[in-house]
């Protein structure tokens, strides 16, 4: 090892993991990157300045102790690193795989900003406990004592999962309820095994469960239990039930079939990687194979719905994004990635309506184009349309991918005085994740809207911290 295993930047480059090859990778739905050597992850780690005020770690939702695992890493101590970073990160090999690092740790890494190429932090992160995995450093919860107190989590996606981690290590009984047949939420169903493989999610539910965390699946809430009931079961209530409602276009022909939604296009294409008997898939409906696909929107779920499509053996893909590259929401890196493996974006475009022949089958989208004007309150240029320059872009699938709102839950629930925004998601305190209704905590994608994992994870762990206290607080504890 060397003396000095750190400053490394001023002779190493940024490296990433390498990237299989764009046409090996349209032919299965596996990870793109591989893993790092040994001596890779050492001089990678090593290449962090240990600079003062680490603004990678301020940047991190988890303010994970980023400098010090790097340190750990380039010194070959990394049982300490695993140790460390398990401490602040629920799931870090998955933050390091799907995390945003350009918008997040590694966008605000010091040496970044002097040009000498981030660290490549997630990279690291993801190798420090893979290798943890491998190692079997990564045990089942133990709790030292058990607690009688029973909290129902609803919702077995990451914000849920966090919120699970930590109460059971303190002893107490978690209860998981999920709509689904499989746990893991957006993380199983929703997020290409391209980005993240299956086996990584489904090791980390195997282990909660092993830890005692008890999982009732396909049990929706609303339909096959009461809220009410679940409250009355259970001394506290977690909400982390994330956000679904597909936003719509109001469009001539937008019915139509070979018109569908994102996320019913990649649940039938993650659950075909499960090997599930999907019709939907299996009829056509959703399969995108030997079709001209067009994909309508410019966020992560529409980078994966293009980079799905290219995975299952369309003749073409097509994004329409109504604003320009660089005022895109999805991940640089994805894009790349996109185009890298034949995407092709066609800029500045907005869809008008849907063309059909005579039978109702879908033959293309009508194509608005567009200019940027203003920014506009998102800080954002704003697109304007331009005028008489419509056209048809052909297709015989269109994937809507325009983003998610909050189902209606008071309603749907039964439960009017759970309070909630003017966009439909639940009013929760902001470091304690509490709502309106005593004893009922809320947190993830149904307090904040579409989000991250990374943010699902943070809220996940603060509120359960935030329900152990109320749990233990001395007029509860009395009152019993
Ligand atoms: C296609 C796609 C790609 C994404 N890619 C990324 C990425 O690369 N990186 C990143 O950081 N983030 C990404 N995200 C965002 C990320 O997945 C979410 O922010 C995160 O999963 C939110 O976590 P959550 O726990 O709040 O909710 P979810 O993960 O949505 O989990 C909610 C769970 O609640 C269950 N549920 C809902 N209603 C009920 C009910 N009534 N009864 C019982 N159970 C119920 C659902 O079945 C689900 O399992 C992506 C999102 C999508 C849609
Ligand atoms: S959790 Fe995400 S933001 Fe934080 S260090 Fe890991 S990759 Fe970066």
């Amino acid at each position: 090892m060397a003396k000095q295993p750190m400053l490394r930047f001023v002779k190493i480059g940024r490296e990433m993991p390498e990237k299989r090859p764009p046409a090996l990778r349209a032919e299965d739905f596996d990870e793109i990157y591989s893993e790092y050597s040994d001596e890779k992850a050492t001089e990678q780690a090593g290449r962090c300045s240990q600079c003062g005020v680490p603004y990678c770690q301020s940047h991190c939702p988890l303010h994970n102790n980023i400098p010090d695992w790097l340190l750990m890493t380039a010194s070959g101590r990394l049982q300490e690193a695993y140790e460390l970073s398990q401490a602040t990160n629920t799931f870090p090999e998955i933050c390091g795989r799907i995390c945003p690092q350009d918008r997040l740790c590694e966008g605000n890494c010091v040496i970044e900003q002097s040009g000498h190429g981030t660290v490549t932090i997630g990279s690291v992160e993801k190798y420090i406990t893979d290798t943890a995995w491998e190692k079997g450093w990564v045990k089942p919860i133990a709790p030292a004592q058990e607690r009688p107190e029973s909290v129902a989590i609803i919702g077995a996606g990451p914000g849920g999962l966090a919120a699970a981690d930590v109460l059971r290590r303190a002893g107490v009984q978690v209860t998981v309820y999920d709509r689904y047949d499989r746990a893991g939420g957006l993380l199983t169903y929703g997020i290409p095994g391209f980005k993240l493989e299956k086996p990584v999610v489904m090791r980390r539910i195997e282990q909660l469960e092993a830890g005692g965390v008890e999982f009732v699946l396909n049990c929706t809430v609303g339909e096959d239990i009461t809220f009410d009931a679940i409250r009355g079961k259970h001394d506290a209530v977690l909400i982390a039930t994330g956000v679904y409602k597909a936003r719509d276009l109001v469009a001539p022909n937008s019915g139509a079939p070979g018109v569908v939604k994102a996320l019913e296009f990649l649940t039938a294409s993650n659950r075909k990687s499960f090997g599930d008997e999907v019709p939907e898939f299996d009829n056509g409906d959703l399969d995108a194979r030997g079709k001209r696909v067009v994909v309508i929107g410019g966020g992560d779920t529409a980078m994966d719905c293009v980079r799905t499509a290219v995975r299952q053996g369309a003749t073409s893909v097509r994004c329409l994004y109504r604003r320009d590259r660089d005022n895109m929401p999805g991940s640089r890196r994805e894009t790349q990635n996109a185009e890298e493996e034949g995407v092709e974006f066609v800029w500045l475009t907005a869809p008008s309506g849907f063309v059909t022949d005579a039978d109702g089958t879908l033959t293309g989208v009508r194509v608005q184009k567009m200019r940027l004007g203003q920014p506009d309150a998102t800080g954002r240029r704003a697109p304007e349309l331009i005028e008489g320059a419509d056209y048809t872009e052909e297709a015989d699938l269109a994937i809507m991918a325009l983003g998610f709102e909050p189902e209606d839950l008071p309603m749907l629930w039964g439960v009017p005085e759970l309070a909630v925004t003017r966009w439909g998601t639940i009013k929760a305190k902001f470091n304690t994740h509490e709502t309106d209704l005593p004893g009922v905590w809320a947190v993830g994608d149904i307090v904040r809207g579409a989000s991250l994992v990374v943010w699902a994870i943070r809220d996940g762990r603060e509120a359960a911290d935030a329900i152990l206290s109320y749990l233990a607080a001395p007029a509860r504890v009395a009152a019993e």
